[in-house]
């Protein structure tokens, strides 16, 4: 387990800065707007030489609604439970603010260990700030600017002591054998995005998945804004979720949110490994969803279609046939993707998108054996010899798969610039019906012998 340290703090102190700062990537978004990142996001972060797990909480929002309020707090203390460390963030400029002892408060009352950082303290405006910092009874302040990258060898230094107390603590344990080894990286969580329009239901079915009130769900577009990803064992799979609230077209959002949202979506698509395209059954295979499945298909992502909503369908049998045609005719570059429906309200068919994921992930790990797809490449050509261009037959000499996730595989041939479109699709068709690979995008390459 590697340590983990939470950022905790009212909004707009600049957790999310220094969140990105330690992490390297965007994966959190900033704004001047407070109570923009809601949710509990996980990144593996880098100081020096020091590397740990970083979580980003939620502030407390100070808008007026106050059940968010509240479920906010909530994810700060949960987080709080989840660390090792917490750093808990103020203002130097401001200095401390009565919502600032809430927190300090939260803290204390944890018992866990805090780092007091004083940050946006590149200027001297923050000094006063800094000094306050100390009255809190919760040990000396780091100043830091996480903007400007200041203070962070005083972060270091005050974390190498806590990692390295750790890993001592965790080498005492049982020592691993090289099968514990081999089974923990056979247990690393398979990536899976959830990935949808607005409203489908992410943050709903992530919940449920989770099976508690980790992420922050509501009836309004938009309260998830951030790609963020969770690990959870669900059903004796460890999976690695990203939720994601991209492909967001509604405008509650500023047009800069929009875009950062946007591409968060598609971020999480090359993250995966199987991605779920949720759809609203009411409302489904609408642009947005065809765009992103269809994104994930030639990123070359398994890809499970699930249709949320289901218990308020009347025509089930009905609405899924239609389903199911429609499925084929818009994105015939997935033919045999699983189409599973659900419910994340009541959990109804959630064993059934688990399977399919299993499956699908599966697929997408598939290798076959190269002698049986020389004989199914026999069969394939006395069943329907391919073309003569020009006089010229083009010849199928050998096939093997070059390699998983997706299966990709090379034919070797004469002429192979000469083969056209429907033999190309014939052939991968079969392979996907012979060796029963639905769904995963499928590569064939045509490679002459020299
Ligand atoms: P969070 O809500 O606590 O996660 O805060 P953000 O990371 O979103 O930061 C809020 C605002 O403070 C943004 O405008 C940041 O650019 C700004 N900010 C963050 N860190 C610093 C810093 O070290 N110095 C200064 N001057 N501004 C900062
Ligand atoms: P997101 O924007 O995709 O994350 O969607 P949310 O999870 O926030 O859900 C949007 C709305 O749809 C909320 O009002 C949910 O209660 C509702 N919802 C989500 N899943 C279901 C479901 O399976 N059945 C019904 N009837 N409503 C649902």
């Amino acid at each position: 387990m590697t340590f983990t340290l939470a950022l905790v703090g009212r909004p707009n102190v600049g957790k999310s800065t220094l969140f990105n700062r330690l992490v390297g990537k965007r994966l959190a978004l900033v704004d001047d707007q407070p109570g923009v990142t809601r949710d509990l996001r996980e990144g593996a972060a880098r100081l020096g030489d020091l590397e740990f797990t970083v979580i980003d909480t939620a502030g407390l929002e100070e808008a007026t609604d106050d059940s968010l309020q509240g479920r906010m707090r909530r994810l700060t203390e949960r987080a709080v439970g989840m660390a090792d460390a917490c750093l808990f963030m103020l203002d130097a400029r401001v200095g401390v603010t009565p919502s600032d002892q809430v927190f300090a408060d939260i803290l204390r009352r944890s018992g866990t260990t805090v780092i007091v950082a004083a940050n946006k303290s590149e200027s001297n405006a923050s000094e006063a700030g800094v000094i306050e910092a100390y009255g809190l009874g919760l040990g000396d302040p780091v100043a830091l600017s996480g903007e400007h990258g200041e203070g962070m060898g005083d972060l270091h230094a005050r974390l190498a002591p806590l990692i390295e107390a750790k890993a001592e603590a965790d080498d005492d344990s049982l020592p691993q054998t090289d099968l514990d080894i081999e089974a923990e990286a056979d247990n690393k969580p398979m990536q899976v995005a959830v990935v949808g329009r607005p409203n489908a239901g992410k943050s709903t079915l992530i919940n449920r998945i989770l099976g508690e009130d980790r992420l922050l769900t509501g009836p309004e577009a938009g309260i998830t804004r951030d790609a963020i990803s969770l690990t959870v064992d669900w059903d004796g799979t460890p999976m690695r979720l990203f939720d994601t609230a991209g492909m967001r077209k509604k405008a509650k959002v500023q047009e800069k949110l929009e875009k950062l949202s946007v591409s968060d979506g598609l971020r999480a698509v090359k993250f995966a490994e199987v991605v779920v395209v949720l759809l609203d059954a009411a409302i489904p295979f609408e642009q947005q969803d065809l765009r992103i499945a269809d994104l994930a298909e030639r990123e070359g992502r398994a890809v499970v279609v699930a249709v949320n909503k289901w218990d308020i369908e009347e025509d089930r049998q009905g609405k899924l046939k239609a389903l199911k045609d429609a499925f084929d005719r818009l994105l015939p570059q997935l033919k045999g993707a699983p189409l599973v429906t659900v419910s994340a309200k009541t959990g109804r068919g959630l064993d059934r998108l688990h399977a399919a994921i299993l499956k699908a992930h599966e697929v997408w790990n598939r290798r076959v054996p190269t002698a049986a797809l020389n004989r199914w490449l026999e069969g394939m050509v006395a069943a329907h010899p391919p073309p003569a261009p020009q006089g010229k037959r083009i010849k199928l000499r050998y096939a093997t798969q070059a390699k998983t996730r997706p299966p990709g595989f090379v034919v070797m041939c004469s002429h192979p610039d000469k083969m056209p479109e429907s033999y190309r699709r014939y052939l991968v068709n079969g392979l996907r019906a012979d060796f029963d690979m639905p769904g995963t995008p499928i590569r064939l390459t045509l490679r002459g012998q020299s």
